[in-house]
Order: structure tokens, then C-alpha cells, then sequence
């Protein structure tokens, strides 16, 4: 492997994995001999469509969807993008609502829409990260095109209660989008189960190649085409299609699926392992009183910088994340906890740490102990008492 440093920890998978060896094996023959192209109707596009299809298929099965629901696109950001600006396209403009959790690629598409007249307004959530659902009730009263909740947040973990929020949506004859790309592979899912009418869901979360993701939609949902052009993905999204990223998406799906039961209980023992070594130092762990994804912590030394503890933590050969790693060019505190009313000054202390099925408890323990030893070196060089 290049540009990867091999004598590091990696603890930052909710921002990407490794491809699996089983995902590479399958994509390279896409990779390495002719492939046709999958709308062309001789034996090279026939093939390429077929693994195209058997790809689709995996896909719906580890999301509890239906193939003919999924539209493959080249990103999870791509399929939010779709999902806000493609189901609103039609209506006539109201209002957006999307909670104050959601990663940007939900939130700023809904706001860029202002130049159309659609007004967009964030949920609130509680101390714990969870959606406030009196407040959701409340802007549910004026007309709605769309509302848009995360099934699980990419810094706290924090599963939301989909299939009611969902309900609640209905009834109010706005369209519900969930983002799923923080909980495919970590928690079961079940596009029919949550009852929603298009959730994202991403391939290289799950250890499949950067370059393919999905938007599952409800065949009822009317929706603009994001790309128009040859027609591919019902016309929905034209382009030639990325064969050999849509078939590691697959494998790395049936994987995901195979492996659901045995990366949750690992990974929440060893999340387990590491919040409890935690309590020994004066940290603070936030929403760890709800529902989580199984591999995922969120936590906040007083008075010492998050970007600081990550890059020190890099240096002894931990890999984490500081706030959220998809926009880790921003040194603004992460959204997600001042939304939740935690403070500036904690929330810019704050680091995640997302485990993956390969993490080992030796690891946790080494990391527990470089982590305090980092934690009272920072706080002598600033002065903190230890
Ligand atoms: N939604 C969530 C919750 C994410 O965590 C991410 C990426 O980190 C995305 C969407 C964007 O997905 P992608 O990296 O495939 O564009």
C-alpha cells in the first residue's frame, strides 16, 4: 500500500476504509481486461451489464430495498445532493427542513435552493444529538417539500428513530430522505423498515472502493433526473456506469451484511474497552446516554484543541479524527455538538474515534495509554493543572 503509514493505528473509519482484499479480487478483472460498455448489445456490454445487475442486487439486499429501488451514483455526497435538489425540482416551493446534525452535503444543497424560493430550516436536536420531535411537529405545521434526518450521525453515532420520524412526515405530506451512510454495515437496515422515500447509502464506508454509492428511492417519488444524457439508471442518472466501483459496492454489501453481527459485537467491546479506560481522565464523552452505531466514540478534553490532541496522536501512530473529518479543513467547532448545546470552548476539544473489524483490544489498551500520556504533556504546556 502507498501514501499509508503501515506502523500507524488506523481509528478513523466512519471517514473511509481499506478495501477489502475479497472487494479488490472481484474489481480488478474490470479493471485489467475489455469491458464493455453496459448499454452496448454485444457479449462484452451484456456482461458488463450483468454484473452491473448482480451488483444492484447485493446492494438492495443489504438494505432491505428492492434492485429496481437503487440508483447508483459516484458518491454519498452525489446521492444527498440528488436526493434534496431532485425530489424538490417539481414542487412548488415551501419549505426544506433538515436536522441540525446533517453532514453539509444534505444541509448546504437545501440552502443553496434559497435562490429558487425555498426556505430551509434546521431541526433542533437535544443534548444527547437525538432529533426534537416537538420542534420537528411544529415546523411540520407550515407546507413542506422535503424533510431529511441522518440514521446515524457521522461524529456522535447517534441513531435517530427513523420509522416514526418518517411516519410523522407522511402524514404531513412531505417526502422523507434519511443519509444511511453512517449505518450500512454498522446496524441492520431496512429501506422498507424505516419507511422513508430515498436514503443514501455509501460504498467506501464499508470497505468498498471509492466512486460508487447509491440513492434507494421509492419507485412513487417523483424526481428530477440529476444527469440527463444516455439514459442509464432509469434516465435518472445518465453516464456511463463505473463497472468495476459498482461491483466492489456489491461484494462489499454481501460482506457487510455477512459480517454485521460479528463487527458490532467487536467493535462495541472494544468501544466498551475505551470509554471505561476514559473514565480515568477528565474527559467528556457526549450522547453516550442513547442509541449509537457500535464502533463509534465522541469525546472532549477540557481546554486542550482537538486538531492539538489529533496531531499529537498522529505522531505517536494513532490515527483519529478531530470534529468531523469530512470537512477536517475547517477549524470552526463541529456543528453537530453546538448544536447540541455543548459549548465552544469543549466542542473544539473534541475527537472521534471510530473503530473498524481489524482493531484489536492490544491496540485500545496502547492507545488508551499514549492517549493519557499525551493528555498530561498538552496540559503542562498550557498550564492546565493534570
Ligand atoms: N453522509 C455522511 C453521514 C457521511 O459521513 C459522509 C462522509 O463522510 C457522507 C454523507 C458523504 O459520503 P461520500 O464520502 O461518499 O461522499
Amino acid at each position: 500500500m502507498t501514501g499509508n503509514n503501515m506502523s500507524s493505528v488506523y481509528l478513523d473509519h466512519n471517514a473511509t476504509t481499506a478495501l477489502d482484499s475479497q472487494v479488490l479480487e472481484a474489481m480488478l478483472p474490470w479493471m485489467k481486461a475489455q469491458a464493455g460498455n453496459p448499454t452496448s448489445r454485444h457479449v462484452f456490454g451484456r456482461t458488463a451489464r450483468t454484473a452491473i445487475e448482480h451488483a444492484r442486487a447485493q446492494v438492495a439486499e443489504a438494505c432491505g430495498a428492492y434492485p429496481s429501488q437503487v440508483i447508483f451514483t459516484a458518491s454519498g455526497t452525489e446521492a444527498n445532493n440528488f436526493a434534496v435538489k431532485g425530489i424538490t425540482a417539481n414542487q412548488a416551493a415551501t419549505q426544506i427542513l433538515y436536522s441540525a446534525i446533517e453532514h453539509p452535503c444534505v444541509s448546504r444543497p437545501a440552502i443553496s435552493l434559497g435562490q429558487y424560493g425555498f426556505k430551509s430550516q434546521a431541526i433542533s436536536v437535544n443534548g444527547q444529538g437525538e432529533l426534537d420531535a416537538a420542534h420537528l411537529a411544529a415546523l411540520l405545521e407550515k407546507p413542506s417539500n422535503l424533510v431529511s434526518v441522518m440514521l446515524a450521525n457521522n461524529e456522535t453515532g447517534v441513531i435517530q428513530g427513523i420509522p416514526g420520524i418518517a411516519e410523522q412526515v407522511k402524514r404531513s405530506g412531505a417526502s422523507m430522505h434519511t443519509d444511511a451512510v453512517q449505518a450500512l454495515g454498522k446496524i441492520p437496515l431496512s429501506f422498507t423498515d424505516l419507511n422513508v422515500h430515498a436514503m443514501t447509502i455509501s460504498s467506501h464506508k464499508i470497505h468498498g472502493p471509492q466512486g460508487a454509492a447509491a440513492l434507494v428511492l421509492d419507485k412513487r417519488v417523483d424526481i428530477q433526473p440529476l444527469l440527463h444524457g444516455g439514459g442509464q439508471e432509469k434516465g435518472l442518472r445518465s453516464g456511463t456506469e463505473n463497472i468495476a466501483a459498482i461491483v466492489g459496492f456489491g461484494v462489499a454489501c454481501e460482506l457487510a451484511v455477512a459480517n454485521l453481527n460479528s463487527f458490532a459485537s467487536h467493535t462495541r467491546a472494544l468501544r466498551e474497552q475505551f470509554e471505561q479506560g476514559l473514565k480515568a481522565l477528565d474527559v467528556t464523552i457526549f450522547s453516550n446516554e442513547v442509541a449509537r452505531i457500535p464502533n463509534t466514540s465522541f469525546f472532549a478534553v477540557n481546554g486542550i484543541e482537538g486538531e492539538t490532541l489529533v496531531m499529537a496522536l498522529d505522531r505517536k501512530g494513532f490515527a483519529v479524527a478531530s470534529g468531523s473529518a469530512c470537512s477536517s479543513d475547517s477549524t470552526e467547532p463541529s456543528h453537530v455538538l453546538l448544536a447540541m448545546g455543548v459549548n465552544q470552548d469543549l466542542a473544539r476539544g473534541a475527537v472521534r474515534i471510530s473503530f473498524g473489524g481489524h482493531n484489536t483490544v492490544q491496540q485500545v489498551s496502547n492507545f488508551l495509554d499514549t492517549l493519557k500520556n499525551e493528555i498530561s504533556r498538552l496540559k503542562q504546556l498550557t498550564g492546565i493543572a493534570a
